[in-house]
């Protein structure tokens, strides 16, 4: 049954004037026709209906075949006033935004030149703009609120392009498909969680390569090592972080007669893919040992400096008698130290050993001294100190991972001590030892700075207060605060 209206039949008088009339020989067999194909019937012409099963009967559907006449008509006003505004002038006001049938959703052949040049870009960033602030558009029976479903659902359609470029949405622009806002939200989530897992793939992936493979001028490097003889064999990966990977090898003979290579090594190669390091540049940025070189120099050569700086900071640790791994040799981004384990197995975290509570306590103190060292003998400040960088092995706690160590002189170097110290305190006193100090005297106790705020927040500004001290005196003499060092002088760095 047509929508419109049921088509006019008029009973027909049948006179011999009448049955012999061509015109009512035509309206018969029209009639008759029309009985036969009665579902071609009487389809309402309009170029919004292209289907032959078009269920008119539906009420949302005739009201949206009447929201785009009502659209179309709007918009070809705006192009009437556009021109009019614009004129012959050279710069053009375009009220593309504002109109509502996009010349990407209408059929008519007629927009073709506005398609090209005006046409809404979809693959732009989110920019629904088709309703102003105020929430509607248009005047009187005009008016078009952005909840408008056709509107909305052409919006989502639009969004929908901006989910992860893997993620294939299909054409639904040039189908004209109109998104519930329902369906748009349970797409979105899918996209979403479809670009997490193609990346946790995608990580997985990489991490792999780097475990079986590095790359093949550090393979070069290793390979050299074992060639030299330096080495006798390269087992395994103990490690894959995400600045570094860690081999295990057999020692060899070293060239030279004094040096002797201990029978187990660990390799560190540091991760030559730049993004991992970006985030540790203020460690390496406001060490003025390395500031003048900074500037300079390459993302690869950055990369070299942490694993010089390791080999620093080690060297100055094994002066000073602190467990810590030998340095074997550094090449380039690749340090080679002694191994902390035995038979290939590497010794355990703190974090992964389970003490006696007498060994718990005895590693406390030996942290505590070691971390006092460290501050006063190396004039370092470890700067990432928790039980996953401290091994257990022989009865004692080793120091590793010090490549971020700066000077307690450092611009944050402060703030770097009281973190490890809240580390430290928070593990010992998890760890079940009643005597370990909570963080605060921690810090003081390592630096020998006598800070007496009895709560986070005020201590932290102390400590804030102190850095901007030293800076200001090294901006004003050109040398840091003797207090820094309080026992005597600092080591005499050897670069
Ligand atoms: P990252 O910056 O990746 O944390 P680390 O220096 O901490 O680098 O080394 C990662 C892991 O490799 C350590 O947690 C430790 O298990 C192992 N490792 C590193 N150096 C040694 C070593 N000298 N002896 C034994 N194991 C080591
Ligand atoms: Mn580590």
């Amino acid at each position: 049954q047509c929508p419109w209206g049921a088509p006019n039949t008029t009973s027909i008088s049948c006179s011999l004037a009448d049955v012999m009339s061509e015109q009512l020989a035509k309206e018969l067999q029209l009639e008759e026709e029309n009985a036969a194909f009665p579902e071609v019937v009487a389809v309402a012409e309009g170029p919004f209906i292209t289907g032959e099963n078009v269920d008119t009967s539906s009420d949302l559907m005739l009201a949206q075949m009447l929201q785009m006449e009502f659209d179309r008509e709007y918009d070809a006003q705006l192009r009437r006033e556009e021109k009019k505004i614009n004129g012959d002038s050279k710069v053009s006001i375009s009220f593309e935004n504002y109109r509502k049938v996009h010349p990407y959703d209408s059929d008519s052949s007629e927009d073709e030149v506005d398609w090209q040049d005006t046409r809404h870009d979809p693959y732009r960033a989110d920019k629904p703009t088709t309703t102003p602030r105020k929430g509607f558009i248009g005047k009187g029976k005009d008016i078009t609120t952005k909840h408008d479903e056709v509107v909305c659902g052409r919006k989502n359609t639009a969004r929908m392009e901006n989910f992860a470029p893997e993620f294939q949405v299909g054409d639904g622009i040039g189908m004209d498909l109109k998104l519930s806002n329902q369906v748009f939200n349970a797409l979105k989530q899918h996209a979403y969680s479809e670009e997490r897992r193609s990346a946790r793939l995608h990580e997985k992936k990489e991490h792999s390569t780097a475990e079986k493979a590095v790359d093949p001028k550090t393979r070069l490097l290793l390979y050299k090592m074992v060639n030299s003889g330096m080495l006798e064999t390269i087992t395994g990966c103990i490690s894959t972080g995400k600045e570094s990977v860690v081999f295990h090898a057999y020692g060899g003979k070293s060239a030279t007669e004094d040096k002797v290579i201990p029978p187990e090594c660990a390799i560190k190669v540091f991760k030559t893919t730049l993004n991992e390091f970006k985030n540790r540049d203020k460690y390496i940025k406001d060490d003025y040992r390395f500031k003048d070189r900074f500037s300079k120099l390459n993302p690869r050569k950055i990369i070299r400096m942490w694993a010089e700086k390791e080999m620093h900071n080690l060297t100055r640790m094994q002066n000073a008698g602190i467990p810590c791994p030998q340095v074997v040799i550094l090449k380039k981004h690749v340090l080679v130290m002694s191994f902390i384990g035995q038979d290939q197995v590497p010794a355990p975290k703190l974090k992964d050993v389970t003490l006696s509570s007498e060994d718990m306590k005895k590693a406390y103190y030996q942290v505590l001294n070691m971390m006092q060292q460290l501050y006063k003998e190396c004039n370092l400040v470890h700067a990432d100190l928790s039980e996953y960088n401290m091994l257990w092995h022989d009865g004692k706690v080793w120091l590793i991972d010090v490549s971020q160590s700066v000077e307690p002189t450092h611009p944050h170097g402060l703030e770097f001590l009281f973190r490890d110290c809240r580390n430290v305190s928070q593990f010992f006193q998890k760890g079940g030892v009643a005597e370990a100090l909570n963080e605060r005297e921690l810090f003081n106790a390592v630096s020998g700075f006598n800070i007496t705020a009895d709560n986070e927040v005020d201590f932290q500004e102390e400590i804030e207060a102190l850095e901007k001290m030293n800076e200001d005196h090294v901006q004003n003499h050109g040398k840091k605060l003797s207090m820094f060092s309080s026992d005597g002088d600092p080591p005499i760095y050897d670069e």
